[in-house]
């Protein structure tokens, strides 16, 4: 059963790990946005999470088992 609330915060995070990965670790302002970055995937994760867990009126997201992690 699909669920668009964890689709999206599925691309969310996808778009997040992919900004992490063109940013350069050479550059001094990089390291302050990717802690930014980092940071809002910490949120994501834990949205997710908690969406998975108990999304849907208190009941497991439908959907969580068809993604891993
Ligand atoms: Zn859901």
């Amino acid at each position: 059963m699909p669920c668009q609330v964890k689709d999206d915060l599925v691309n969310q995070l996808i778009a997040l790990n992919s900004k992490l990965n063109l940013l350069s670790p050479d550059l001094v302002q990089s390291e302050e946005e990717r802690a930014d970055v980092e940071q809002q995937r910490g949120t994501l994760y834990a949205d997710l999470k908690r969406h998975r867990s108990k999304g849907h009126d208190g009941k497991p997201c439908p959907a969580a088992r068809e993604t891993p992690r």
